[in-house]
């Protein structure tokens, strides 16, 4: 006989957008096999805690909702970046139930299965096609690849997550196809490195509406380009392939937006990080991308006082900033984390120092965006709406990603829907965000 009521799962998900998506895909598989998710510890049967490694504060965060599950709940599996902690989350709770990985969806399910069996066999169309959201409903992260087969000093992540693994394109295509027609408005495409796309399976071609289309990434934008809805770009790097595809930025086929993380202007930290594509001349590239498409907005992360960072490494930094003019920026301090091979560079910074640059580095990152804000007051742009409150209505412009860039406020304007497109005139900025009204005819 089935259950009356099917057993619910609680579910905490920490981290980056990459491991959101995993969280999707996890609860995906949990609503197909017939879960409920609680929305509470209270009413959980048992609950999922997806862990973020990354940086120290991440993996304190991780031990702490941890510790907060088994607190409020008790019955607990851990899953994601933190599985390199296992035997640590053991020791301190004996009675977890168990430890799983990043991507090991069908592990942490069947974990799920065991400790609070399900009983009668699931409707597969009860679940939307486009997967359960941990997003709204118009905006969804689209993972084209996993893993990574960069060795930046300060980045523990190929070895938690392997080296570059790229989905097959049409199976990419497919689910945003599916996302798109379920009224997704807007893709937002994330790997660890997006420019490397298919250079693990050596661009194979796959079949996709009566073509065969190669796994890389100007195809990929492509097909992606062509299915009327925003497309934003993460986690780029500057490779000279990625000017392929500026000029459909250029058509409006993909949003002018690439979301680089340079972490340094430097060529002396570059090198001493092994970041990819350090060699690069980024000015000269920007300058490029913006005789393309001259509305092309860059967003960057930068990290202050890695080992061996001088003041003059610094200085040049600063300089790097002001001339650049990126739209959108984030800044770290360098922190050590346990495995990655920066600890153990020579010159790690003073604690003090480190503070006083990302003061500095903020200050002119705040100079920088308000002057290139400023020049948007006037013009008519595209807004997608995602929230409104009794004051009005909080959008986005093409310019900025959910969660990470500024907003767009529409005061007064209670009348319109999440997901909702419409043209504006931009009547006011400041350092982050820009005030706007509708364009009336
Ligand atoms: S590109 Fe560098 S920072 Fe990014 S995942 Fe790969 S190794 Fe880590």
């Amino acid at each position: 006989m089935s259950q009356v009521h099917p057993p619910k799962v609680g579910f905490v998900s920490l981290g980056c957008p990459k491991a959101l998506v995993d969280s999707e895909r996890i609860l995906t598989k949990l609503r197909s096999t017939g879960y409920e998710v609680a929305p509470s510890y209270d009413g959980a049967d048992v609950v999922v805690v997806n862990t973020c490694g990354f940086i120290d504060s991440a993996r304190e965060e991780s031990f702490a909702a941890i510790q907060e599950a088994m607190n409020e709940n008790g019955r607990v599996i851990v899953t994601g970046c933190l599985v390199g902690e296992a035997a640590q989350i053991r020791e301190e709770h004996p009675n977890i139930l168990a430890v799983t990985g990043p991507q090991q969806y069908e592990a942490v399910v069947s974990e799920v299965q065991k400790a609070a069996p399900i009983d009668h066999n699931p409707l597969l169309d009860l679940v939307p096609a486009e997967g359960v959201k941990l997003t709204p409903r118009h905006y969804a992260y689209l993972k084209i690849s996993e893993g990574c087969n960069h060795k930046c000093q300060f980045c523990i992540i190929p070895s938690i997550r392997g080296p570059l693994q790229s989905r097959p394109i049409h199976k990419v295509l497919r689910e945003a196809e599916r996302l798109v027609e379920a009224g997704c408005e807007e893709l937002l495409v994330i790997a660890q490195d997006t420019s490397a796309y298919g250079l693990d399976v050596k661009y194979k071609p796959e079949p996709w509406k009566n073509e065969m289309v190669a796994t890389r990434f100007r195809e990929l934008c492509d097909g992606l380009g062509s299915m009327g809805a925003w497309v934003r770009l993460h986690y780029v790097y500057p490779y000279p392939h990625v000017d392929e595809v500026i000029p459909m930025m250029a058509d409006g086929k993909i949003l002018p937006y690439l979301d680089i993380p340079f972490q340094h202007a430097s060529p002396t930290v570059l090198k001493a990080m092994r970041r990819p594509a350090h060699g690069e001349k980024v000015l000269d590239r920007l300058e490029t991308w913006r005789n393309i498409c001259p509305d092309i907005a860059v967003r960057s992360t930068f990290i202050v006082g890695f080992p061996g960072e001088t003041d003059a490494d610094f200085e040049m930094l600063l300089n790097w900033l002001d001339k650049a003019e990126l739209n959108r920026v984030g800044c770290f301090k360098y922190e050590n984390v346990e495995g990655a091979r920066s600890n153990d560079l020579p010159g790690h910074v003073d604690e003090a120092v480190k503070e006083e640059r990302w003061h500095r580095f903020m200050a002119k990152a705040q100079e920088v965006s308000q002057r290139v804000l400023a020049k948007r007051v006037g013009r008519d742009i595209e807004v997608v709406v995602d929230e409104v409150d009794e004051e009005g209505a909080i959008a986005r412009s093409q310019w900025d990603a959910p969660d990470i860039d500024g907003c767009v406020f529409l005061n007064g304007e209670t009348d319109l829907a999440p997901g909702d497109r419409l043209q504006v005139t931009v009547t006011h900025s400041d350092e982050y965000d820009l005030w706007a009204e509708p364009v009336r005819n």
